[in-house]
């Protein structure tokens, strides 16, 4: 039987699935496994978390992607109920030919909505829509001890709250009940604007954050000296022109699965020096379908395989912004001198919106998310340094790219978690939970 796993393939513990296609196929998946004698399980989406919260400490979990009907959708209110394995790819293609779109996407759309909810994931649009649990209606839970619970703001209202952020550890999610956002095209109107240092991004994000609904921003992190912090700030808003089209579909597979990364020193610098210096002008004003703008990594399936065996590990962290600037420059100053880079290193101003997840990972301020291929030494030297950094700049880490926080900085970044513990479903635990919680 084929394993799972998580997206970063590190930590390697190879997940057997126990694959279920309807609700009440859950109740028996539960005795199953408690009958085989495994002490315990969780919920697996499509597995696009990086690090170990997706894994289940006894390494079986209840694969939940053939869970995948819409259940009700009104195009009158934009108000959708669909089963818990319905992907972000699959919900986009039936409502917006019909005028609504996803009020929050992270930058994939291959992921469930039970996944989406877990991590209360966040996207471009944080500082005006706040997470995907802020536009959650209801939930349909199954626990094993207790069954079948509805939850909603006005039901259930604690479970709901630990159920949104809550790392799949309350139950698992049958349904969601979503406000999806109205839209008049499927395309957007991107602007990208070049900056030349990390004070001009900041000075930039404050300026024009207002203006567009998306804002991202991409660093060249290899970049020393007076253009340390360097890149591009990303600003879109959903275009008024232009049909209510789906994206084609056609994407390309990452052909091998190499033994070793093919991401090093020299092909970092080569691809940050490239993607910076490919725009000329100054400021560039485009339209572009919802596609490209939201999900550009989606053109390359499995690309996740480009670190080879070894896998590779995300730093995510968010930074209040009294210290903001300082720790991001102290951030990106320690990753190049531990000869460290990253293809992809995204700047996002988070805002103050709080969500009803006990456990959300954005809080204001500004949030930065590096990618480095995995070694040994990365989580004694570096990480240890970053998160000395992060810990002291009263920041936190993103369960759901981390592999390595340790249960102190955890416990003292999300206080809440007692709570969360208090919650959990007795038959439900992570890999990262035990990592965090003991
Ligand atoms: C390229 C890429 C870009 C990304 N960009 C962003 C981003 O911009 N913002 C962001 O917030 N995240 C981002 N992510 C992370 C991703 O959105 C989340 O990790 C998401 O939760 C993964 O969903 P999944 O369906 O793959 O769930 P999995 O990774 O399989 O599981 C995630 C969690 O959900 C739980 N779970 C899944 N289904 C259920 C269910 N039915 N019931 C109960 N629990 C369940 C699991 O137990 C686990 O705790 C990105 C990931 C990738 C690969």
């Amino acid at each position: 039987m084929p394993t799972l796993g998580s997206w970063g393939r590190y930590p390697h513990h190879p997940q057997t699935p126990h694959s279920v296609g309807w609700p009440f196929e859950i109740g028996n998946a539960f005795s199953r496994i408690q009958g085989a004698g495994v002490a315990s399980t969780l919920g697996y989406g499509c597995g696009r978390s990086y690090g170990d919260s997706c894994l289940a400490q006894s390494d079986h979990v209840i694969a939940l992607a053939g869970m995948d009907r819409v259940i009700a959708a009104d195009w009158q209110t934009g108000v959708v109920t669909v089963q818990a394995g319905v992907t972000l790819d699959g919900l986009i293609r039936i409502a917006l030919p019909n005028g609504w779109f996803l009020p929050v996407t992270p930058g994939t759309k291959f992921v469930t909505l039970g996944g989406a909810v877990a991590n209360d994931v966040h996207g471009k649009n944080h500082h005006v829509m706040g997470t995907f649990g802020r536009h959650v209606r209801r939930i349909v839970l199954h626990r094993s001890d207790k069954g079948v619970c509805d939850c909603s703001p006005a039901e259930n209202e604690e479970l709901f709250n630990a159920t949104v952020g809550g790392l799949g550890l309350t139950g698992i999610i049958l349904a969601v009940e979503l406000q999806l956002r109205a839209v008049r095209s499927s395309d957007i109107e991107q602007t990208c604007i070049k900056f030349g240092d990390l004070d001009e991004f900041f000075a930039l994000s404050s300026q024009q954050d207002s203006k567009y609904e998306y804002t991202v921003s991409w660093v060249d992190c290899l970049a020393g000296g007076k253009s340390a912090g360097r890149g591009h700030y990303i600003g879109g808003n959903h275009s008024a022109a232009g049909e209510l089209k789906v994206a084609d579909g056609h994407a390309k597979r990452m052909p091998v699965d190499p033994p070793f990364s093919l991401v090093n020193t020299l092909t970092l610098k080569a691809f940050n020096a490239l993607y910076y210096q490919r725009q000329v002008r100054k400021v560039v004003e485009t339209r572009v379908s919802y596609d490209p703008f939201f999900y550009p990594l989606d053109k390359l399936l499995l690309w996740n395989r480009m670190y080879g065996k070894a896998g590779f590990q995300q730093y995510q962290c968010v930074i209040p912004p009294e210290s903001g600037r300082d720790a991001v420059a102290a951030i990106l100053r320690e990753t190049s001198i531990n000869g460290a880079g990253s293809f992809l290193a995204v700047l996002k101003q988070c805002a103050d919106i709080k969500s009803p997840g006990l456990l959300s990972f954005p809080k204001a301020g500004v949030s930065l998310a590096l990618d480095f291929a995995q070694r040994d030494a990365l989580n004694t030297r570096l990480f240890a340094r970053l998160d000395a950094l992060v810990h002291e700049a009263g920041g936190r880490l993103y369960p759901a790219k981390d592999a390595h926080m340790s249960a102190h900085h955890f416990q003292s970044a999300y206080p809440a978690w007692a709570r969360l513990e208090s919650l959990r479903d007795p038959l439900l635990m992570s890999r990262f939970w035990r990592r965090v919680t003991s």
